[in-house]
């Protein structure tokens, strides 16, 4: 089972100094900040997953990469823009898709399976994702009412994919290309994805990416994966798109599911509500000490004249000193949590007290054994700024793959 991560650009950087919160004066981004398979010891991902529309940007907006970067990876390749041979452990390999997501409200793709190709085989990808387009819904019911609302839509983005997967693999064969070609299953049930994974088959691809499962439920995503087994030829390889559920990972592998891609646990670090920083057990709060000067809200207080500048600075200050003693030996739990009340006096936020007491008094970042939680120390705890949000994101990667790793060893001793 394969773990590919989803590129958005995310890297930290080492040289930053959380006393000062300032960049190295020589910082040069593309030369010195790390991408998660650089910044963490060990092999944590099997796979890098690119995006077309990410790097290219799409009709409705910009990508995440600048010009540069962008020429810059067709230029190298992908393999030399993010330095994957230096990564440790198995190789990375690298997969290509279009970015679907970025144009779910049009009617039609709005890029073909020429242009796709061109970006797998000038960045030069191991293996490339047809053109799909997303079926947002799940309704078994759709398959035998003709007067389901959704019905004509989806059956004709069902057919669109397939359409394009069909055009894809010829192209792929007439352009003699060497990546892997990947067909894309879309469905609204069990029988509908069933139905486009017997026709992908027929065109000729054995490896098939599931497409539009990520808001269904556990049981749904189960329910569509036995069946799809019972339609899998025994050489076809299944790739879960944006799928999780660590917990699951052995049913998945049993249903012929090789790969999968997920960006979770990375982004719960700072998109989440409480379960920001991840151990093998369990799930910790990150503590909150937003900037003055970089939470909008405050900054708009400020300005109306409802909060003292200085008075909130002083106070943020003190958390960061608090914390930074805390971690040092140097003062108590409660004495943090003093500080942290009385920023949040001004911020407004809920009230974290008892899972800040939990995340301080169990201080999991001094027993990690990732190099991120080594040399940050408590600042990968803090809710703040996006060197330390993403070293947390990073300490993430390496508890899942832990898990993913244990969850696969318990099933393999079966
Ligand atoms: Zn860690």
């Amino acid at each position: 089972m394969k773990f590919f991560f989803p590129d958005s650009q995310d890297q930290i950087d080492p040289g930053f100094d959380f006393g000062t919160e300032e960049h190295p004066v020589l910082r040069v981004r593309q030369r010195d900040d790390l991408y998660a398979h650089e910044a963490l010891n060990g092999h944590v991902i099997d796979g890098l997953l690119v995006s077309k529309a990410i790097v290219d940007g799409t009709a409705g907006g910009a990508g995440k990469y600048t010009a540069a970067q962008r020429n810059r990876l067709y230029r190298a390749g992908v393999r030399h823009f993010f330095r994957l041979d230096q990564a440790p452990g198995p190789a990375v390999q690298t997969m290509g898709d279009c970015g679907a997501f970025n144009y779910v409200r049009e009617e039609i793709p709005p890029v073909t399976p020429d242009q796709v190709i061109d970006f797998y085989v000038e960045c030069g990808f191991d293996l490339g994702i047809s053109v799909d387009h997303v079926i947002f819904g799940f309704d078994p019911a759709a398959d035998t009412d003709p007067h389901h609302p959704q019905r004509e839509q989806w059956r004709s983005r069902q057919q669109i994919t397939l359409d394009l997967a069909d055009t894809f693999l010829a192209r792929c064969k007439a352009r003699k290309t060497r990546f892997g070609p990947l067909g894309v299953a879309q469905g609204w049930s069990p029988a509908s994805y069933a139905a486009a994974v017997r026709t992908l088959q027929k065109i000729g691809y054995t490896r098939i990416a599931l497409g539009g499962m990520v808001p269904l439920k556990t049981g749904e995503i189960l329910a569509c994966l036995r069946e799809l087994s019972a339609a899998r030829d025994p050489g076809t390889q299944f790739h879960l798109l944006g799928i999780t559920r660590r917990s699951n990972i052995s049913q998945f592998v049993s249903y012929g599911v090789t790969s999968f891609d997920s960006t979770s646990a990375f982004r719960q670090a700072f998109k989440d509500d409480k379960d920001n920083y991840h151990t093998a057990n369990r799930t910790y709060t990150a503590i909150r000490v937003p900037q003055v000067d970089g939470y909008p809200r405050l900054k708009a207080q400020i300005l109306a004249g409802q909060v003292d500048q200085d008075a909130a600075i002083e106070r943020e200050r003190a958390c960061l000193r608090a914390l930074q003693e805390y971690d040092a030996g140097d003062t108590s739990a409660r004495q943090v949590i003093n500080a942290l009340q009385r920023y949040n006096e001004i911020l407004g936020f809920e009230d974290y007290a008892s899972a800040y007491k939990e995340v301080l008094d169990d201080a999991p970042w001094k027993t990690c054994p990732c190099n991120i939680c080594a040399k940050a120390g408590i600042n990968v705890l803090l809710f703040r700024g996006s060197e330390r949000n993403k070293r947390r994101g990073f300490h993430n990667l390496y508890v899942f793959r832990r898990r993913l790793d244990r969850e696969l060893d318990a099933r393999s001793a079966v």
